[in-house]
């Protein structure tokens, strides 16, 4: 069965669906308001993990709240006012800080970030692009033992869900990466996760290689959706186009977009921040370190060294605050030896977060051919392959590679 669709939304979650759909040997044209991936999708730490299963709103979120609150943590800031304005949000955010959820999620993240992996690798070699692919891929490090002990629960989730990793000590930190300062005293390597050196390189390659297999890339701005008869309509600038199926893969603004069709999704925005600064003179970092006692992460990348900031929750579009990135990047000069930033100013994405933090992969509720994959949180560029894939099962009427129940539509009243 070969069906005309419409994917909303070019980021890499977009991309990915538009590629796996095209791929299967369906019609399908990929709209974005700009070049794709030039959204969220840009300008983070570029891990393609298949070991972050730990979901944030867990167990220990709760014992850290007091701190969180207080604003005293560098990885997580907040905005009072959007917090008020959402209280209904957080406080169902924060009753899935339970064990048993977190557990679940662990599962089904795991699930779905190793179908992806899977598929960026294929994808990887067949868009040409493996100059971008780092095997070694994501490192925690910790200051101290006691930073260190509180990560065990998130080992012993590891353990059970079969993430390979291994532990090193100060001295082993110093072999692996010569170019970081003798600061941490642990190290979480994980053994199987990748990344890549330019996110956007990434997509862009994914972009050729679906115009290569005869997709349709066009440029604008989405601004209705509605059922027509054998499918939708989807208005965008001047243009009105059809196709039997539509994809809503529109990141963090999905729930806005879906809105127009009567759903209510309980979305968030946990923003993020980079810098890129000159690498320095002595060693260069081999993959992304992420310094958990400061929340954020330090990535060689082909644009400088990028530094990545924790999460600020806040109203997607309110002005940036770039306090958290500046101190991120003062803190990560003590760490690893760097020169001037290179940027203007520090770019901001928004991570798109539904309040049990796993994404939206499933067909919508109450419209036949209408599809959302969104919501994929920190781990987006992880996850897309994966989502992709489901969608196209579902869309052809196949199990999905995995089980997709915990990304189900109908798991919220929405
Ligand atoms: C600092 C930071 C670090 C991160 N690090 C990692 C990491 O290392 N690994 C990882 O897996 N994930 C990481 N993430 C998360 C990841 O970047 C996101 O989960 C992912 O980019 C979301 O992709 P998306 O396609 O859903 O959204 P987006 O990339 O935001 O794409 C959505 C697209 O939809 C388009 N759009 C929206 N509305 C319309 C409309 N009406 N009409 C036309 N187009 C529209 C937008 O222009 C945009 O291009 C990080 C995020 C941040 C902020």
């Amino acid at each position: 069965m070969r069906t005309s669709a419409i994917v909303v939304g070019g980021g890499i979650v977009g991309v990915c669906n538009a590629l796996a759909l095209r791929q299967a040997g369906h019609q399908v044209t990929l709209i974005d308001r700009k070049q794709p991936g030039r959204e969220t999708s840009y300008g983070n730490a570029g891990v393609l993990s298949e070991s972050s299963i730990m979901v944030l709103n867990n167990p220990n979120m709760l014992r850290a709240l007091p701190k969180l609150l207080l604003g005293k943590s560098l990885g997580l800031r907040y905005s009072p006012a959007f917090v008020l304005k959402n209280l209904g949000w957080f406080l169902k955010f924060l009753s899935y800080c339970t064990p048993s959820r977190t557990r679940a999620a662990a599962f089904a993240l795991r699930a779905l970030q190793l179908a992806s992996l899977a598929q960026h690798k294929k994808w990887i070699a067949e868009a040409g692009a493996g100059h971008l692919l780092r095997r070694a891929g994501w490192v925690k490090a910790f200051r101290t033992q006691a930073s260190f002990a509180k990560y065990g629960a998130e080992m012993a989730l590891m353990d059970e869900v079969g993430v390979s990793y291994s532990v090193y000590d100060k001295e082993q930190i110093r072999q692996m990466e010569p170019g970081l300062k003798p600061v941490y005293s642990k190290a979480v390597v994980m053994d199987d996760t990748c990344g890549v050196s330019s996110p956007s390189a990434l997509t862009d390659a994914y972009v050729a290689l679906f115009k290569a297999a005869g997709g349709t890339v066009l440029r604008g701005d989405v601004s209705a959706l509605s059922a027509a008869q054998d499918g939708w309509q989807v208005c965008f600038g001047e243009d009105v186009l059809h196709a039997e199926n539509v994809v809503i893969a529109a990141g963090p603004w999905s729930a806005e977009v879906a809105a127009w069709l009567g759903y209510r999704i309980p979305m968030a925005w946990e923003r993020g921040y980079h810098l890129h600064l000159q690498p320095g003179d002595g060693p260069q970092l081999g993959r992304a370190i992420c310094d958990m006692d400061g929340g954020y992460a330090m990535v060689p990348t082909l644009h400088g060294v990028r530094i990545t900031s924790g999460v600020e929750i806040a109203e997607r579009d309110a002005s940036p605050n770039h306090d958290q990135i500046i101190k991120s990047v003062a803190s990560a000069r003590d760490v690893h030896d760097m020169k001037d930033v290179i940027d203007d100013e520090p770019w901001m994405g928004r991570r798109p977060t539904l309040v049990d933090s796993l994404p939206m992969i499933d067909a919508a509720p109450r419209h036949g051919g209408l599809w959302f994959n969104f919501g994929h949180q920190h781990l987006g560029l992880s996850m897309a392959p994966g989502s992709a894939l489901s969608i196209v099962a579902m869309i052809e009427g196949k199990e999905p590679p995995f089980d997709v129940n915990p990304f189900s539509a109908t798991r919220f009243p929405i």
